[in-house]
């Protein structure tokens, strides 16, 4: 490549090779510094073309960015013919960081929009003739062409749903009405380059071509949405920029969405068929597919209506969800004042109707992160192939039982599976009342267990509410476990606090069950101390009880140092029940406990249940198990929880509205008050903290009797730089509530 340029050009220099999709890209860089760009095509390279692209470079030199420009060889050719048949150019060097290598910042929008309106704008006098290139792959004019090529690689039926939902869009659009020039036709991540905000070069000109005026600006949108929490938003600023140099008629305004979505389809279709290395396509390819797969979901005549209106300078008005549900139970309540539609999700993030990212700092069910791949392919696979009830031996159940009980002491050595957190608690309840032949069961303060009648009986969050009957005769409420709040269940004496109290409660009941959290999620994401919660155990014991853990919330490695939270103390329940966490969403439970409980149980009375345990759902189970397993998320909890809760304490320290950081793991919460030393719930500001964290992106919730803790229970996946984010936010959040 050095001769080369020596030879033809008379440059002499050292090189260095470049990233090129079909040509050879070498850096030559002489003694005084000046580099260039030595571009070697194959023999089957058009000529006519590259006389059309040194026409457009010599255009452009005019642009307020700069671009690279055509050396002339040592006999006066913008391009050389090797002796290989192969044809070589070289072109300046244009030096800066790109978009893509400055981590594609949000606040560039405007200046990429201003450079495909400046490009579209020095362009449009310039004359094509014929087609430069008539068959051009990334040309819009040909995507049902190109889409159709390269579309037997798209590996999963959702990749196809997602490139046939785009391209029967495309199909419909009044395309012969768009407006043609000549086009750069690739303002992507990696031929901008930035200087802060502001675009100071356009590099590769090797797409440039006649087509459609519209789909400068549709490419430099397309890729500008990569990577971006809000990518209708970055349309309207792309848009912004590009009206400072060019007017959208109405046909490019109604084609423009379908025209983003579009090139990025083409794009991931023209990615699935490569196979070699290529830099530029790695970067790409992930965050193409991350932002198809959260517009594909919403309401894209809706989208595509409020992109082409604030196209034409109208002012931004986001489009409202047509989603409300007047059918649905009344008594539900929704997150935030208001209410989020979500539309599809993706590990720790969600995405609502506008495709809007969120980052999901609540979804304790969605363990291993929101749609897991492996997760999703089993279930379809599963569910294409067998789902029936128990009735019939089947390899699944046996399989997620003993992997199930693998994590659990020995002591428990019998599964049943069941669909929900509730249904669990339920079972568990029968259980012990058959083992103990005793009716009255104990729960801890402000605990919740779950929705049947029998739970909202045990639950005090829910009994001691608005709308309860209040406590039945066959509950006893053991105290809250809380040492923030109850110094006395924190000290050196808490097990004998505790058990005092709990003595008290108990006298003279025989009692068949404590039903208890480790970790009191809705009692306010509550630590307690070995001693008090061992105490609650021994009381109970003492009063005949059998002991379920309540793992609904906490187990499955959420805790991180042990899988289960009842394994951070010293104590060992006879009754486990897993929820939550355990489909990753999909509706599957389990009671585990002892052979001794499970044959008190078995006494002639069937337990039958139609759903639990189906071949799907144990699928599911496996599942999960094994992407937490083979990603390590026991690990990661421990790791991000600890990094998490050292940000959150250190916050503490300039935030006086922090009573108190705790949890163990991914299971946090901050309890907000209003005087740290009477330690009083400030609900109001944990409200406040709570919407406004939402308007900037990062979704939470709070907890607690006061509702006054904000918890962090995220899927497990969540990484050091997500927990930063929350810091950030929840800070910026404090000072502003
Ligand atoms: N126990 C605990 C600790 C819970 O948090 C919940 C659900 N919030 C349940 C039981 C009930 O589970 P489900 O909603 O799946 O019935």
């Amino acid at each position: 490549m050095q001769s080369i340029a020596a030879d033809y050009f008379g440059i002499e220099g050292m090189a260095t090779p470049l990233p090129g999709y079909v040509d050879t890209n070498t850096r030559i860089t002489t003694d005084d510094g000046t580099s260039y760009v030595l571009r070697v095509s194959p023999s089957t390279a058009d000529l006519d073309y590259m006389d059309f692209m040194a026409s457009v470079l010599a255009a452009a030199e005019s642009t307020s960015f700069a671009i690279p420009s055509v050396v002339q060889s040592t006999d006066g050719q913008t391009h050389v013919g090797l002796n290989d048949g192969s044809v070589a150019r070289l072109f300046t060097w244009v030096e800066g960081t790109t978009y893509e290598e400055s981590g594609m910042p949000a606040a560039a929008a405007r200046s990429i929009g201003r450079t495909a309106g400046e490009m579209v704008s020095t362009l449009a006098a310039l004359r094509a003739g014929e087609d430069p290139d008539p068959r051009q792959k990334w040309d819009l004019r040909f995507a049902a062409e190109t889409v159709d090529r390269y579309a037997q690689h798209l590996a999963t039926d959702m990749e196809r749903h997602i490139v046939q939902t785009v391209m029967a869009r495309y199909s419909a659009l009044d395309r012969a009405a768009l407006p043609r020039q000549v086009v750069h036709n690739d303002i992507n991540p990696g031929n901008l380059l930035l200087e802060g905000d502001a675009v100071v070069g356009l590099l590769d000109f090797g797409d440039t071509t006649y087509t459609y005026r519209i789909a400068e600006l549709a490419i430099a949108c397309a890729y500008a949405t990569l990577d971006q929490d809000d990518p209708l938003a970055v349309i309207g600023e792309v848009c912004a920029g590009y009206r400072e140099w060019v007017e959208i008629d109405k046909t490019e305004a109604r084609a423009l969405f379908d025209l983003i979505l579009t090139r990025l389809a083409t794009s991931v279709t023209i990615a699935a068929s490569r196979s070699d290395a290529n830099r530029h396509r790695y970067v790409t390819r992930e965050p193409t597919w991350d932002v198809l797969r959260r517009f594909v979901p919403t309401d894209l005549d809706a989208l595509a209506q409020e992109v082409a209106s604030f196209a034409v300078g109208r002012e931004h008005v986001a489009a409202r969800s047509t989603v409300t549900r007047p059918m649905v139970s009344p008594s539900l309540g929704l997150s935030y004042d208001s209410p989020l539609t979500i539309t599809s999700g993706a590990g720790v993030f969600l995405h609502d109707h506008r495709a809007k990212r969120f980052l999901d700092c609540v979804n304790n069910v969605c363990h291993v992160g929101h749609a897991h791949p492996h997760v999703v392919k089993t279930a379809s696979r599963a569910m294409a192939t067998l789902n029936t009830n128990t009735r019939y031996l089947h390899p699944e159940l046996p399989r997620y039982a003993e992997r199930l009980l693998a994590t659990l002491p020995n002591h428990l050595d019998t599964v049943f599976l069941v669909n929900s957190g509730s249904e669990a608690n339920e079972l568990a309840v029968r259980l012990a009342r058959a083992a103990t032949g005793n009716n009255v069961i104990a729960c801890v303060d402000h605990g919740y267990h779950g929705n049947t009648s029998t739970l909202i009986d045990l639950s005090p969050y829910k009994f001691n509410g608005r709308g309860s009957r209040g406590q039945k005769s066959w509950v006893r409420v053991l105290p809250a476990l809380d040492p923030y709040r109850n110094e006395a269940f924190g000290g050196e004496d808490a097990y004998d606090e505790y058990r005092r109290a709990a003595d008290c409660v108990l006298a003279g009941t025989e009692l068949a069950a404590l039903v208890v959290e480790a970790l009191p999620g809705c009692g306010g994401q509550i630590v307690p101390t070995t001693g008090a919660l061992s105490a609650a155990y021994d009381a109970s014991r003492d009063a005949g009880a059998v002991v379920i853990a309540d793992e609904i919330q906490t187990g499955l490695g959420r805790v991180g140092d042990r899988f289960w939270a009842f394994e951070l103390f010293d104590i060992s329940p006879d009754i486990v029940t897993i929820g939550k966490p355990a489909g990753n969403g999909h509706p599957l439970a389990a009671v585990a406990t002892t052979r001794n409980v499970a044959d008190a149980f078995n006494n002639g009375m069937e337990y039958f249940n139609t759903f639990g345990g189906n071949p799907v759902s144990a699928a599911v189970g496996n599942a999960v198990l094994d992407v937490i397993e083979s990603e390590e998320l026991q690990r990661n909890a421990a790791t991000v929880g600890q990094i998490l809760k050292k940000h959150l304490t250190a916050l503490a320290m300039n935030h006086h509205a922090i009573g108190d950081v705790r949890g163990a793991g991914l299971f946090i919460g901050v309890d907000l008050v209003s005087d740290r030393t009477a330690k009083t719930p400030d609900a109001t500001l944990a409200h406040a903290v709570v919407e406004d964290a939402k308007e900037h992106g990062v979704l939470l919730t709070t907890d607690g009797p006061s509702h006054n803790v904000i918890k962090i229970k995220p899927p497990l996946v969540f990484s050091e730089r997500d927990a930063e984010r929350v810091v950030t936010v929840l800070a910026a959040a404090l000072s502003r509530s």
